[in-house]
């Protein structure tokens, strides 16, 4: 064995496992060429020792270092995002990377989401003068939990949330889906999204008593105009996934685990050449990328308007990729196959 919990898929939708004993489709290895990818197709057993060994914490050691000397004020302009009682505050670690602030400010209670660079957190608490009362962990991976570990030993009392699936550091909290948690004021709902990694999950903040609409922090499940690779699951699980997320309805603000904004709709735009939502949400992004503004959040129902990877039940995007539902084809077993060649041509389109 490889030393970590086995991959699984989910329901029929069970994929070939390969002599390795990972799925397919888990074949990237964490490069040290600088550039926007830190992933790139290679090997099965790349992904094996980032993911699970000593060696990917070092190369994530690596990455905070180099991105704070090239990023000495982030990758990003930080925007604070207010409703009544609320901060959300993106803080933007590593290259491209986002963790979360989310404050309750009648309390001045905090919970983070993802805190990749400890550093880089903990500078955002002191300077909002907030207790940090919980960590939220979307998955794993060092780019989203590496900081737990120095930010528990400063804030001993701050809880770590996240699936016992996951090998999260520090976890103290697991999490069943749909599980709620209170941080102050604020109510956070788990959801468990597998995909990316077997224990991926995603955390939504209620906005109700607020008057706001929900906030989905959706670490690597989803990206604006994009979704994460699926590492650990099917593309029928991905999608299933997905399909959860889409049902907190379009009104909920988007808030991604990393910038990739211009990539994915540039990708996008090559698939559907004729979507005039895309072409805007491009052009915008362009704009604000250019003045080193953040692009989230979106809306989930702006993203079904553009997001190739939320729109595999859409004529256009399959007569675009020369996929056709076979007679008597499950509906959802053929979106799978549409999000399969959607995630196929965005490796080929990140690989070059
Ligand atoms: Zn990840």
């Amino acid at each position: 064995g490889r030393g970590g919990p086995r991959p699984a898929g989910q329901g029929a939708g069970q994929e070939p496992v390969r002599s390795g004993g990972l799925p397919e489709g888990v074949e990237y290895i964490p490069t040290r060429k600088k550039g926007k990818n830190p992933m790139k197709p290679v090997g099965v057993a790349w992904y094996s020792l980032y993911a699970r060994t000593r060696l990917g914490y070092l190369f994530y050691q690596r990455q905070v270092k180099k991105a704070r000397e090239r990023y000495p004020h982030g990758h990003s302009v930080p925007q604070p995002y207010c409703f009544p009682g609320v901060k959300i505050l993106p803080i933007p670690v590593l290259s491209n990377n986002y963790s979360y602030l989310v404050i309750d400010t009648g309390s001045s209670q905090a919970a983070v989401i993802d805190p990749s660079d400890p550093l880089a957190v903990q500078a955002a608490i002191e300077e909002e003068g907030v207790m940090l009362e919980a960590i939220f962990c979307t998955h794993k991976h060092w780019d989203h939990s590496g900081g737990n570990e120095a930010l528990c030993q400063k804030h001993s009392s701050c809880r770590v949330y996240g699936s016992a699936l996951d090998a999260i550091p520090r976890l103290t909290n697991p999490l069943a889906d749909r599980e709620k948690v209170a941080v102050g004021c604020l109510t956070f709902e788990a959801l468990a999204t597998p995909g990316h990694t077997v224990g991926h999950m995603v955390y939504v903040l209620d906005g109700g008593p607020f008057g706001s609409p929900p906030c989905l922090f959706s670490g690597d499940l989803l990206f604006l105009a994009g979704c994460g690779r699926p590492f650990e699951g099917s593309p029928e699980t991905m999608l299933a996934s997905l399909d959860v997320a889409v049902r907190l309805g379009e009104d909920t603000l988007l808030w991604p685990g990393h910038e990739y904004a211009l990539e994915c709709l540039t990708f996008a735009s090559l698939l559907e050449l004729d979507n005039a939502a895309l072409e805007q949400k491009l052009q915008w992004a362009v704009q604000q990328r250019q003045e080193k503004r953040s692009t989230c959040p979106s809306t989930l129902g702006e993203e079904q308007t553009y997001n190739p990877f939320l729109r595999t039940h859409r004529p256009e995007l399959q007569e675009a990729l020369g996929l056709w539902q076979a007679a008597g084809e499950d509906p959802d077993a053929f979106r799978a196959r549409v999000l399969k060649e959607v995630r196929r041509r965005k490796d080929l389109y990140q690989a070059t």
